[in-house]
């Protein structure tokens, strides 16, 4: 697939009019196929021809997660006859939501990962082993597959956890680029260490991270990073992306932020009440992807919170990077008057080496409070379950509940039955009601 990263480059004057481009023309869609939209700007007496170009995009309303999980097949703007796959979120914060995708829908993912694997500094001459899942209707990892193979690079489809195989794969294939969730690339490193293998001396010169931050706002490596560089040596990438939005920010070799793909996206951060916040500032990323067929979106909230940084990157590129991830918005848990996000709360256990398995559980009280619990192994010595209370207080200023339950207990949480994505915190608050 031939590439155009001309407006990579540009000013900001002419990503901007590339940009007002690919926004009218993707209005022009949604005013004729979306009956989601047409109702919705109807309802609120908003004409499609008063939007003129992005600077009028705040007179539309943005949309929310609930309003695309609620009203889900009335986004679908296409004849299901053009439909060729159903993919669907995660649903780590509710139900699934269905994405339908046309034939030119996967193009564009493809375009997309192509783009963003190229932001990576992966050619052709790459061998890429992509250790996510490849089913389960998961976007990402058939993403990877259809820009990994568009560029010209060899894949090898690994599928998600057993490091056996995965090793099996690297020894016959010599992979030169891994797609990878983070902890599970640094576990997969101690799983080789442990059998005698020096991950640093594989083929492997790049980890292509998704999924986990791996810096701090100030792009300062965190934990994870700090212990996925002891164990491997090599270059990581982080990206951001998610079903809804179609669309990845990809890192450059400068590691300051994920790079937006202009011709794809439009992005802004926005405040609790959907207002730009000022720049620099963290807020909600809210995304308008454009050229998407078969459910379009308008100003569509993630969820996600992060900064927006627009000046020139150091690899020259002039395009708006993205931060890292600082929190969700959803899992905001408030505990005797401190506000945090689960993403410190591992910061923090992370740091503690002892500790390789645990999950963060959030529930309400009798009083209807957060009460936060976090779980670890029950092998683990009472000394460092004392240390880790005291880290956390020391850091956090927050005293979470700390039990210990068994190993299997623990994988069964972070893993549940028939789930594509490890996490590390679940939310038990909305079951209480
Ligand atoms: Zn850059």
């Amino acid at each position: 697939m031939e590439i155009d990263t001309t407006y990579d480059f540009s000013s900001a004057d002419s990503i901007l009019s590339l940009q007002n481009k690919h926004f009218l023309s993707h209005l022009t869609v949604i005013q004729r196929q979306s009956k989601y939209y047409q109702e919705k700007f109807e309802t609120l007496g908003l004409d499609f021809s008063e939007i003129k170009s992005l600077d009028d995009i705040h007179k539309i309303p943005v949309t929310t997660k609930e309003e695309l999980e609620k009203s889900n097949p009335d986004f679908l703007a296409v004849d299901k006859k053009r439909i060729i796959e159903y993919v669907t979120t995660s649903g780590t914060l509710g139900d699934p939501i269905t994405i339908a995708l046309t034939q030119k829908d996967q193009a564009r993912l493809a375009l997309n990962e192509c783009r963003s694997l190229d932001l990576c500094g992966i050619t052709s001459d790459d061998i890429i082993q992509i250790t996510t899942t490849l089913d389960k209707r998961f976007m990402a990892g058939m993403a990877y597959y259809l820009g990994a193979t568009a560029l010209g690079a060899t894949v090898i489809r690994s599928g998600i956890g057993d490091p056996d195989f995965q090793w099996d794969n690297i020894k016959r294939f010599e992979p030169t680029v891994l797609i990878a969730v983070p902890s599970f690339a640094y576990k997969f490193g101690t799983y080789l260490l442990s059998k005698g293998i020096d991950p640093k001396k594989t083929s492997v010169k790049k980890i292509v991270c998704i999924g986990e931050p791996i810096k701090d706002a100030s792009f300062k490596a965190n934990t994870l990073h700090q212990k996925l560089k002891e164990v491997w040596d090599v270059e990581l990438y982080s990206t951001y992306a998610s079903t809804e939005m179609a669309t990845a920010f990809t890192e450059c070799s400068a590691g300051q932020g994920g790079h937006l793909l202009p011709e794809l996206m439009y992005v802004e951060i926005l405040d609790e009440n959907n207002q730009p916040v000022a720049h620099g500032e963290v807020g909600e990323i809210t995304v308008t992807p454009f050229d998407i067929e078969g459910m379009p979106l308008l100003r569509y909230k993630t969820g996600d919170l992060a900064r927006l940084h627009n000046d020139t990157c150091a690899c020259g590129r002039t395009t708006p990077r993205l931060g890292p991830i600082e929190g969700r918005k959803g899992q905001m848990i408030k505990l005797k008057g401190t506000t945090l996000f689960p993403q410190q709360i591992e910061n923090v256990i992370n740091q503690i080496t002892e500790i390789d398995s645990y999950i963060i559980e959030l529930s309400l009280d009798e009083l209807g409070m957060d009460k936060l619990k976090v779980i670890l192994p029950d092998t683990l010595d009472t000394a460092v379950v004392a240390h880790t209370q005291r880290l956390l207080q020391q850091r956090l200023r927050v005293n979470p509940i700390l039990e210990q339950n068994t190993q299997a207990y623990i994988s069964s949480e972070i893993l549940p039955k028939g789930s594509r994505k490890p996490r590390r915190f679940v939310d038990k608050r909305e079951l209480v009601h």
